[in-house]
């Protein structure tokens, strides 16, 4: 089983796990052509991956979402509330009721189920209304097939958030992908519905956790990370720093909250007082470039796991905004 951060921070998230032959991308928080270019450093081909993942619709973790499942035509996983929290997002003058929302999801089932379209004709359709979704246009990997002569379908047209497959899960029920399962847990986080994961190898017995973007540790969290091989935990800020710097008071507040991030000392406490000391290695996230510094986010958690740190356990390593972290293989 591998994961493989291709990125970690409030400039993008995205992290891929992979177990036999099963590749999931959980977020897509940057352009398309950035997300392939780091799939290649880690060794992985773009048209592997069986999914799309998503833990929250905050723009970090969904930057390139649209484009790249377009693209490669895979299903995007997400709970409900967060798929219309993205569609909102994304088509910010439409106000829907729920009925229209219902509506709307049961003719893009029956748009994709009476597909006679090629399926690229629809993924053409659908980026000529491209809105919010900030992809570079000039990337020439990403770009979309040529448009046919045959015309879409109009209700697909309009609609900039279609998606080739959507997929809904529910955080406390497990499901599974390929060769994983995956058990999606409650985050608490200023999103609709935001959701960290384990996953599960079955053949091989390990256990790989994400947990970024929560305010605190609440014990859901914590009942979900025990016994996990690899951990990405969030370590976003320095109290101090935080305090002390440039965010707007407004910002402090939120990142502070209950909703917010998990700061150096929020991470330390969990590590010391909570965590079951078992993972092989624990990934420090979400790494915040204005209010943190990477040593003291590797202080505070060394210190914190103490004397369990050993050359077969709790190895700490840190994820970044610009490159890859190199490939953890167990
Ligand atoms: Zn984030
Ligand atoms: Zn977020």
């Amino acid at each position: 089983m591998r994961m493989m951060v291709l990125a970690s921070g409030s400039k993008g998230n995205a992290t891929i796990i992979a177990a036999g032959s099963t590749r999931i991308l959980v977020d897509a928080g940057m352009s398309c052509r950035e997300l392939m270019k780091r799939m290649a450093l880690v060794g992985e081909y773009p048209e592997s991956l069986n999914a799309i993942l998503i833990t929250h619709e905050h723009l970090d973790h969904v930057a390139g979402l649209s484009v790249l499942a377009r693209r490669l035509k895979i299903p995007v996983f997400f709970t409900e509330g967060t798929h219309r929290a993205w569609v909102r997002m994304i088509t910010p003058r439409t106000t829907m009721s729920y009925a229209k929302w219902l509506d709307n999801l049961q003719r893009e089932k029956e748009a994709r189920a009476t597909d006679h379209l090629p399926a690229h004709t629809v993924a053409t359709a659908v980026m000529e209304s491209e809105p919010l979704v900030v992809d570079d246009p000039l990337e020439p990997e990403c770009a979309e097939p040529e448009m046919d002569a045959e015309p879409a379908a109009p209700r697909v047209k309009d609609n900039p958030s279609f998606l080739p497959v959507v997929e809904y899960f529910r955080a406390g029920h497990g499901f599974c992908i390929g060769e994983i399962d995956v058990s999606p847990f409650t985050i608490p986080h200023d999103a609709a519905d935001p959701c960290g994961f384990v996953f599960h190898a079955r053949s091989e017995s390990i256990k790989m956790a994400i947990a970024t973007d929560l305010g605190y540790v609440p014990p859901n969290v914590k009942m979900a990370l025990r016994g996990v091989d690899v951990l990405l935990l969030e370590s976003n800020h320095d109290l101090e720093m935080l305090k002390d710097g440039p965010y707007p008071w407004s910002v402090k507040q939120r990142v502070l909250s209950r909703v917010g991030h998990l700061s150096n000392t929020a991470c330390a406490e969990f590590l010391m007082r909570d965590y079951d000391g078992g993972a092989h290695t624990i990934v420090l996230g979400h790494l915040s470039a204005q209010n943190n510094l990477p040593e003291l986010a590797r202080l505070a958690a060394e210190q914190a796991i103490g004397e369990r740190m050993t050359l077969l356990g709790n190895r700490v390593v840190l994820a970044g905004q610009d490159e890859p972290l190199e490939p953890i293989c167990l």
